[in-house]
């Protein structure tokens, strides 16, 4: 049997929970939203001890909607209480948005295949046998279940930060950390506070940067503190300039992995190389890689609307979102394309747009005469 619907949305993280509750809020009904493990998955499987950089704050009455939030009306901090919240936890917040949407959601639900009919139409298709068909696609699968192991040689030798449950699996000793950004420093801030001694090995130094703020391609505040907090910890070493060409593996038990970078340097260590390099260009937009045209640096090439430029009504959203030098790889920034992708589908759909979306709330508080702030 083939279920046949308005929209299809792959992937419940932050991108498909919003764009979902968007579609919900301006109208559109017939529509399923499909993970192929559970609602935040990506989030759940962070290392327990990550927490969110960018921070939590309850200010979406006065304008200012919660950093983190994926609707203008919900926040991650009120939900939680807390300020930087862990996956786990935010997990459980989109949960809340989608029952308080009453989105239908299927999870362990893997889509296997995607196909067009005669009619246009997408054609899906589960590793369970169902089947779904819809003239609207948005792929919202993320970059974190898409680590890039083929970095360098000897790169799937490593131990990828998404495949680390918790530091305190690691038991202290000599680690190397490849990489600068911020995943990569938090692995080697967590491993010196389990009392390892770590070798950090990064091209540059994004915490050197005081006057790019964008933590797309500068250190966040929140990690920036907590590495100045580190520095004089002797047991972290940095090498700077370090670009890593391979990673091979000895005979020698003590020196197991040798490091080696363009410049000729090497290091060795017994435990697996940390990798702290981020993940595949395009992230799961790789997994239907006909559907899209691909740029020079490896991203998917979309319309002004978040469009596939080769299939109309596939849309992309979530962190490999790009346009021009414009990285939408944070929750605030491609939170903001909800609207814009929400608005081309209703007219594809041919629904009246009723109602405004990411309008930033009105402040109630202040329309009571009763209101004395
Ligand atoms: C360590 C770390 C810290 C971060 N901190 C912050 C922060 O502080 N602030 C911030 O804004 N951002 C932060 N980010 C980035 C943020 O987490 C991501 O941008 C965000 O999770 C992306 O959301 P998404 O929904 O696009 O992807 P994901 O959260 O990865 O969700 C994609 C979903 O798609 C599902 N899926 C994939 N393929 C299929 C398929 N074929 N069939 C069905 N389902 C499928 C997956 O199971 C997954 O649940 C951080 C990222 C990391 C790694």
């Amino acid at each position: 049997m083939t279920e046949h619907k308005d929209v299809v949305i792959v992937g419940a993280g932050p991108a498909g929970v919003g764009i979902a509750a968007t579609l919900r809020h301006i109208g559109v009904e017939n529509f399923v939203l499909i993970d192929r493990y559970e609602v935040g998955a990506s989030l759940q499987r962070w290392p327990v001890e990550t927490r969110f950089i960018t921070p939590s704050f309850f200010s979406n009455p006065f304008g200012q909607i919660d950093l983190n939030a994926v609707t203008p009306d919900s926040s991650p901090a009120l939900s939680s209480g807390m300020e930087h919240l862990d996956g786990k936890t935010y997990a459980g917040y989109l949960r809340e948005v989608l029952d308080a949407h009453a989105i239908e959601t299927l999870t362990s639900t893997h889509i296997v295949d995607v196909s067009l009919n005669r009619q246009g139409r997408f054609r899906l298709l589960s590793a369970n046998g169902e089947r779904w068909e819809t003239p609207v696609l948005i792929w919202a699968t993320g970059e974190y279940q898409f680590p890039d192991m083929q970095a360098f040689e000897g790169a799937d030798l490593c131990c990828h930060y998404c495949q680390v449950n918790s530091w305190k699996d690691f038991k202290p000793d000599n680690y190397i950390v490849i990489g600068g950004y911020e995943s990569a420093i938090d692995a080697a801030l967590n491993l010196l506070e389990q009392g390892s001694q770590v070798r950090l090995l990064t091209r540059s130094a994004p915490w050197a940067n005081y006057h790019i703020q964008d933590p797309s391609v500068s250190l966040s505040p929140y990690t920036r503190q907590r590495l100045k907090n580190a520095m004089d910890n002797p047991n972290l070493e940095i090498y700077e300039n370090a670009d890593i060409t391979s990673v091979l593996k000895t005979s020698n038990p003590d020196s197991l992995y040798r490091v080696n970078t363009a410049d000729g340097r090497a290091w060795c260590t017994h435990q697996r190389p940390i990798l702290g390099t981020g993940f595949i260009c395009g992230g799961g937009a790789c997994q239907i890689a006909p559907f899209f045209d691909w740029g020079s640096e490896g991203q998917p090439l979309l319309t002004e609307e978040d469009c596939s430029t080769r299939f109309p009504g596939l849309y992309l959203v979530g962190p490999q979102v790009r346009h021009d030098q414009r990285i939408f790889c944070f929750i605030y920034k491609f939170r903001e394309r909800f609207s814009i992708v929400a608005q081309a589908v209703a007219r594809q759909l041919n629904i009246p747009l009723l109602k405004q979306v990411w309008q930033v709330p009105d402040d109630e508080c202040c329309k009571d005469e009763s209101c004395g702030c």
